[in-house]
């Protein structure tokens, strides 16, 4: 693989007798006129058919062996193969852009040479030799050398033969630290500045926030301009200055957090991870709150400690800066945040510091699982049931999840997966055929501690589950369908909240009974009551709406048209980022952006209305119900721009509202003492999905966002508004009983044959040319059926549903058509990337294994 822009293939190149590749050894090829950095992918014992010898030219040097360890390769070739997707395809999804391009050559002395043959080299390359034994270090950048001699290349390679000297790629330089623009207010004179209402807010505003902040945090904050800030300057009443970001702001020892006295239970959690040295998959299952994170800080405590690192993967880094916090807190300036979001230049001086085997703990989002930690000694998925470490585009549609069981294998170190509410593979994984059961109750949940001491001495190792196990081993493919626990695997769980605080209790509102006595708002009695009495308090809470489609959108009021976006088969969201902004419209599958038309386009009528989103809508009733109930919204409409989502929250703790009202977002890392009340609008809108996991995701969601209420000293209550109380996931969300539902919802599965006891395999076609799509797709369902189907695999094994249009058609203006297969829980799926031939160029194709997403 050759690190070009633009070159995406895999290349051919031909080694010379002395030079001994390994795949993962980084090389130095020539390419075009170019003089490359490439990667060995794999080495072929014949020359492929259809390249002549003279074609196929020769490597220069091996600038790099060992740069990735044998088993990270081998993650990436199971990737692969698992994904059906092209190695080259995975390899670009784990390291970062411009990787080799970035990287630094250096050219060393490398043994003493021998004055005999110096006479065979060119005068030149005896010339390029003796400036490196003058140079003190012996040492120089390939850069600079190139730049002292045009010959540098064929000197060098003369040098390379001999063996006296060696090129390396340097470890780089310590990220360097970064600097931000800040803003401080000064102390000025009122009636000197001569300011305008508006400044004089700007300012009230930052005073309030304790006059210094960076200064897009000040812009977000005050909802104002770069502009505008620099004129308050000039005024003298604010500095506007670059100033440096801390890695951590807690870098010297004696200020760190300290590990805290565990509760019992988290003893008994870490009595049982502590010990294990090798490969176990521990499920830890603990309410929010319930100290999970004390637990994964204080097992990666001695994993740094032993020269080792360890890996932290969360949904989404900037949803939860208060964990980042806590790490860097406890581990100061041994923690690295690694996530696609970050600048290439950020993303590859991460990679390469990572590379460098210092004892580290890298946070990171699902790209992270690919983090070249040298010595990985922990892996923890935190809030693992959350979809987001599936990745539904590009290919490989990999589950970050499934990608760190077999990190955790070929490492042979512990994997952690924590959540309140375990995603039912996982569950399964533990609990086997017990999960299935009805309920038994507390019986089902053996003392964690006890159970592994147990096994202990039994298995007189690290076998951790029942030594009657008859399941085969956990190297197997994770879709085998466990009757007992996959071995290897531990259930530990963290059963109360810290400081029993108690989880608040769970009020289903049966909303048609509201109807029934002729309340026709969509806030049921008791929602108002509690809105009220938390008002009256002082305190504050959160009310959660679910909502599919997006966002508001636009309609001419004459005539009914709804304006869409030209490319997808979507309406635009009305889109205004402040009150003076000028409006505008928004696709938000394909960021077609264009103004607000002053006319209908279809009658040209000027009444055009705006239908406001779902929290648009709630918030306006609000100010009709409860005027004097302070609100702010957090949907995706208010938390578009960077550094929105900190900016609100801090408004919000700061009690500059008494609500917050939102979606999805709210689900996650809001720790807020102060918040009482948690309500979930209308739960139907989740169970009705037509997805076979709505049910899993509906008793995720609502338990998530239950337990962000009475975090503090308060009590907190939980109500949930619903058009179907006696909807089984409903009454187990009342009752707050996993277990019950996930054995309720398991028996559903298996009797369907949905995951986790079968296997949903997706392909996607898409293409500008509606008609070509449509053709290819039957053409690629009849071949997946004919080719590789009826003759692999049984038909009792395999359904095969599709082709069908993708729920939402068009989007970017291409056409989507896809094939779902179905197939029965451990019979192996085929080699089906070749279908890709039955497409034509303009039809793209890709595979998606084990699809979350049917979307
Ligand atoms: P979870 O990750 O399960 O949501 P956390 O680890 O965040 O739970 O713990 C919740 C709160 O309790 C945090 O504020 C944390 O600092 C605190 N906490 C955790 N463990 C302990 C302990 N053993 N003693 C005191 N406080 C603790
Ligand atoms: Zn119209
Ligand atoms: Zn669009």
């Amino acid at each position: 693989m050759v690190d070009c822009p633009g070159a995406t293939g895999l290349y051919t190149y031909q080694l010379a007798e002395h030079l001994k590749v390994k795949p993962g050894d980084v090389l130095s090829v020539p390419f075009g006129s170019q003089q490359l950095g490439a990667i060995a992918v794999r080495l072929l014992s014949e020359q492929p058919d259809q390249l002549q010898s003279a074609q196929i030219r020769t490597v220069d040097t091996l600038i790099s062996a060992g740069f990735f360890t044998a088993s990270y390769w081998q993650l990436l070739e199971r990737l692969a193969a698992h994904y059906q997707t092209p190695l080259i395809q995975v390899i670009r999804t784990a390291l970062p852009p411009g990787l080799l391009a970035k990287s630094k050559r250096r050219i060393r002395l490398a043994s003493q040479p021998d004055s005999s043959r110096l006479s065979q080299l060119t005068d030149s390359a005896q010339q390029l030799l003796s400036r490196l034994q003058q140079s003190p270090t012996a040492d120089y950048s390939w850069r600079y050398l190139q730049k002292q001699s045009r010959t540098a290349y064929r000197d060098l390679q003369q040098l390379l033969q001999q063996g006296w000297v060696e090129s390396y790629l340097a470890t780089p330089r310590p990220p360097r630290p970064k600097q931000q623009q800040a803003v401080s207010l000064v102390a000025h004179d009122p009636c000197l500045a001569d300011l305008t209402r508006r400044q004089q807010e700007i300012l009230a505003v930052l005073q309030r926030h304790g006059g210094d902040c960076w200064l897009s945090e000040a812009l977000q904050l005050c909802r104002t301009t770069a502009t505008t800030l620099k004129g308050l300057a000039a005024k003298g009443c604010l500095i506007i200055e670059s100033r440096e970001v801390l890695r951590t702001t807690h870098g010297a020892q004696g200020d760190r957090d300290r590990p805290k006295t565990l509760t019992s239970h988290q003893q008994a959690a870490l009595a049982a991870i502590n010990p294990l040295s090798g490969f176990a998959s521990v499920l830890l299952h603990g309410v929010t709150g319930s100290g999970k994170t004390e637990v994964y800080l204080q097992a990666i405590a001695p994993i740094l400690q032993a020269g080792c690192s360890a890996l932290v993967l969360v949904p989404e880094i900037g949803l939860t800066p208060q964990l980042t916090d806590r790490f860097q807190a406890r581990f100061g300036d041994q923690v690295c945040v690694y996530h696609s979001a970050l600048a290439d230049g950020e993303r590859y001086d991460t990679w390469r510091q990572m590379l460098s085997g210092h004892p580290q703990v890298v946070i990171g989002t699902r790209s992270a699982v690919f983090a070249p930690l040298p010595k990985l000694g922990l892996i923890v998925l935190d809030e693992e049931h959350d979809s987001s470490f599936k990745q539904d585009q590009p290919i490989p549609c990999y589950h970050a999840r499934t990608v760190a069981r077999w990190r955790a294998e070929l490492e042979n170190c512990p994997l952690i997966l924590g959540s309140a509410t375990p995603s039912l593979e996982s569950w399964l994984q533990v609990k086997g055929a017990e999960a299935e059961e009805t309920s038994r109750g507390g019986e089902a949940e053996r003392e964690p501690a006890e159970k592994s001491s147990e096994s202990d001495e039994r298995q007189g190792g690290q076998k951790i589950t029942d030594p009657k196990a008859t399941t085969p081993p956990a190297t197997g493919s994770p879709s085998q369908l466990p009757r007992s626990p996959l071995p290897h695997s531990l259930y530990l769980s963290l059963p109360q909240r810290i400081h029993t605080r108690p989880s608040p209790p769970i009020e289903i509102v049966d909303m048609r009974r509201e109807l029934g006595v002729g309340n026709r708002s969509i806030f049921s009695r008791t929602l108002q009551r509690s809105l009220q009495a938390m008002q009256d308090a002082g305190n504050q809470g959160i009310l959660f709406i679910h909502r599919r489609g997006h966002s508001s959108f636009v309609s001419c009021r004459s005539c009914g048209y709804v304006i869409e976006c030209p490319r997808c088969d979507v309406s635009l969201a009305y889109h205004q980022p402040h009150s003076q902004a000028r409006p505008t419209l928004k696709c938000h599958y394909c960021g077609h952006a264009q103004g607000h038309p002053a006319a209908c386009p279809e009658c040209g009528s000027p009444y055009l209305k705006r239908f406001g989103s779902g929290t648009q809508r709630v918030v306006s009733e609000l100010a009709k119900q409860l005027p004097d109930l302070r609100c702010i919204r957090f949907d995706s409409d208010t938390t578009r721009t960077k550094g929105s989502h900190r900016a609100l929250l801090s408004r919000f703790a700061q009690k500059e509202a008494d609500l917050l009202v939102g979606t999805q977002m709210l689900t996650k890392g809001i720790d807020l003492p102060q918040v009482t009340l948690v309500a979930v609008m209308a739960a139907d809108g989740l169970l009705y999905m037509s997805d076979y996991w709505a049910a899993e995701r509906t008793y995720q969601t609502i338990t998530q966002v239950a337990g962000r209420a009475g975090r503090g000293d308060q009590p907190g209550r939980v109500i949930v508004q619903t058009y179907t109380p006696e909807e089984p996931t409903i009454v187990a969300i009342e009752k707050q009983d996993y277990a019950a539902f996930a054995s309720a919802e398991l028996a559903q599965r298996k009797a369907l044959g949905y995951p986790p006891y079968g296997r949903l395999v997706l392909l996607r076609l898409s293409s500008l040319d509606a008609i070509a799509v449509e053709h290819t797709a039957e053409k690629v369902a009849i071949a997946l059926e004919k080719d590789y189907l009826s003759e692999l695999v049984s038909e009792r094994d395999y359904t095969i549903l599709g082709p069908a249009p993708a729920p939402i058609l068009r989007v970017a203006q291409r056409y989507r058509w896809q094939i779902l297969l179905k197939l029965t829980l451990g019979v192996a799926l085929p080699d089906i990337a070749s279908l890709r031939q039955h497409c034509p160029d303009r039809v793209s194709f890709a595979i998606d294994v084990d699809v979350l997403n049917l979307f």
